[in-house]
């Protein structure tokens, strides 16, 4: 489900924000989103998009207008769903916002029973179709060069000595699934840094050094993941300039195969952010369950470490193979 909506930044500051409350309003009924779940901060009073002179916020996110020519999405991964925004600022300074909201209307399964650990499940949703169904969704830009640091700042004590593993193992897997060729990126890890991801604990992108970081954060939202992403358009060709994520210690992660209870899995949650990075979009939770690109993760399974043929072959469709 998407929302496009075209700002002008000569209208009157009033007006956009009370259409844009009744247009955000239109999509969650057109996207037949249930009740809010119950968990973490209430939204009902947080659905409408809302735009100052120099910010974007949507459900508990937001970005940073940027500079003409330019764009930024924020996207946030959750337990039960996701949200993200993305905005664009034509050269001409015409503002364009999209939102992308999944929700479920129950929490999973998984989330249910905290109380006994046990080992992580393997299986993937509807697996039988993880090398056969094709379908993706592209966000519009390409990253070149991948060249990422890990700031270790921050880790949970039970993961900080398998961290860094696990994040690099979600970003190798990136680059081949269900037996393809491999396809033509080389994600590069250069090494740690004292960077902080540019992420604010509130679900902000904060800015773009240019440096793409991923690392923690005590996030305030409910969200596992998020991963900030700036783009430039030059003659109709968006590039990323820069992506940072943020994962949210809050929750608790695992990196094991051995004793999970309530938590998630670190290589799972850096693989899907990482599509985000290189240009992939969510696909629907239902209709393509297997794939990594679906919005919401379960805890307790590492059923998702693997890219699904559809998540391989939006990134093909950018990157092509070796
Ligand atoms: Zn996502």
């Amino acid at each position: 489900m998407r929302n496009l909506l075209n700002l002008r930044t000569a209208s009157a500051p009033t007006t956009p924000v009370a259409a844009l409350a009744a247009l955000a309003a239109a999509v969650a009924v057109t996207a037949g989103i249930a009740a809010p779940v119950t968990e973490g901060p209430a939204d009902a009073h947080d659905d409408a998009i809302v735009r100052t002179a120099q910010t974007v916020s949507y459900q508990g996110i937001s970005v940073r207008i940027p500079a003409a020519g330019e764009g930024v999405q924020a996207a946030a991964e959750s337990t039960s769903g996701e949200i993200s925004l993305t905005v664009t600022r034509a050269a001409d300074g015409a503002v364009v916002v999209k939102t992308d909201a999944h929700r479920h209307a129950s929490k999973p399964a998984a989330d249910r029973s905290v109380a006994q650990a046990a080992a992580p499940s393997t299986t993937r949703t509807d697996s039988a179709k993880t090398c056969t169904d094709a379908a993706y969704s592209l966000s519009g830009w390409k990253l070149n060069d991948f060249k990422w640091y890990y700031n270790p700042a921050g880790a949970p004590a039970a993961i900080s000595t398998t961290a860094a593993t696990a994040i690099s193992a979600g970003t190798t897997a990136l680059t081949s699934a269900c037996g393809q060729k491999s396809l033509g990126l080389t994600p590069a890890y250069v090494g740690q840094t004292a960077a902080t991801p540019q992420v604010g604990a509130a679900g902000n992108c904060t800015g773009n050094d240019g440096r793409n970081v991923i690392g923690w954060v005590a996030g305030s939202g409910r969200w596992l993941g998020m991963t900030c992403t700036y783009f430039k358009t030059v003659n109709g060709v968006k590039t990323a300039t820069g992506t940072d994520t943020a994962l949210n210690t809050q929750y608790k992660f695992f990196t094991s195969t051995a004793n999970c209870s309530g938590a998630y899995d670190l290589q799972s949650v850096v693989l899907h952010e990482r599509g985000h990075s290189l240009g992939l979009n969510h696909v629907d939770q239902t209709a393509h369950a297997s794939a990594v690109m679906t919005p919401a993760l379960s805890a307790c399974t590492i059923g998702k470490r693997t890219l699904g043929l559809g998540d391989y072959s939006g990134l093909k469709s950018m990157y092509g193979t070796k």
